[in-house]
């Protein structure tokens, strides 16, 4: 049990260190310099469980890609680099999105994934 919670600690960390979310390889990479004992299986092991308290939030990418945050209710978007493949938040809101939608429909939420290069790839 208390490798099980090192394990937990360091995905966490991970997670609320990085500022962005993180593919399940990017997170084993990164908890591995600190608990180098961890593997694949218990990562996902691990995040399953982490998902399931609702302490880790799983998102969905266009083309079968997921990736993982820590869970916030805060309302956000995402970024994902064609370059190096990486996500990043964006926390604003597209404008004048309530004037391209039909008339009489109503809009309860909406969810974009932006794409494109990010800073490090536009050099
Ligand atoms: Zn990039
Ligand atoms: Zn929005």
């Amino acid at each position: 049990m208390q490798r099980m919670t090192k394990q937990r600690v360091a995905i966490l960390k991970c997670l609320s260190e990085s500022g962005r979310p993180l593919y399940i390889e990017e997170i084993l990479s990164k908890a591995s310099l600190e608990t180098p004992q961890i593997n694949l299986s218990t990562v996902y092991r691990t995040l399953k469980t982490l998902v399931k308290e609702e302490k880790v939030a799983l998102i969905a990418l266009p083309g079968d890609k997921s990736c993982y945050e820590i869970a916030k209710k805060d309302h956000r978007h995402y970024f994902l680099c064609d370059g190096c493949n990486k996500i990043y938040f964006i926390h604003n809101c597209p404008r004048g999105l309530s004037e391209i939608f039909p008339k009489g429909f109503s809009v309860l939420g909406h969810s974009i994934t932006l794409n494109g290069f990010c800073v490090d790839c536009n050099d």
